[in-house]
């Protein structure tokens, strides 16, 4: 596998190289941090080796790395060769785009669905003003999703590269 360190300082030049190539393109400040955030979030906290407790990711989470224990629990770490990747469903955190969207699910449970419900009462919003405020950032989520998924990728890339190979 690649070190932590090789996937901590490619990600960032990724964040780097993705964030400015989309302002570049767009001409929109806005769309190229959010490419950006998405990115650095990926490669420095929700990145496929949340799946061990050791690793630099799940100890970012300081404290609250208690909170992927279940996840640890159900996702065996990556095996050694690529070709086995899909063998078995425990090594699905190291599935390109699947990992990344059962991340989310999972930090959405955690977070996103008690938060919900928590700003609803605080603000006395309805679902239909929830589902409203969705409609509007629902765009800005799906990139911010895709860039979450490049980073994830590019994890899972490098963790076969034959020259980052590190044990
Ligand atoms: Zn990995």
């Amino acid at each position: 596998m690649a070190s932590a360190k090789f996937h901590d300082k490619s990600g960032l030049v990724l964040a780097i190289v993705a964030g400015v190539s989309s302002i570049a393109i767009t001409k929109d400040l806005s769309m190229g941090s959010l490419i950006y955030s998405g990115v650095v979030i990926g490669t420095l906290w929700l990145g496929p080796d949340i799946d061990t407790r050791q690793s630099k990711i799940s100890q970012r989470w300081g404290p609250l790395s208690i909170l992927w224990r279940p996840y640890r629990k159900t996702h065996g770490h990556r095996p050694w060769k690529a070709i086995d990747l899909l063998k078995k469903y425990k090594f699905r955190s190291h599935w390109p785009v699947f990992g990344t969207l059962e991340r989310i699910a999972y930090l959405f449970m955690i977070f996103g669905a008690p938060s919900l419900v928590i700003a609803s009462w605080m603000f006395g919003l309805n679902w239909e003003e929830i589902l409203w405020i969705c409609r509007l950032y629902g765009g800005r989520l799906i990139i911010l999703l895709a860039a979450i998924e490049l980073s994830s990728s590019w994890h899972i890339v490098s963790d076969y590269l034959p020259f980052t190979r590190h044990r």
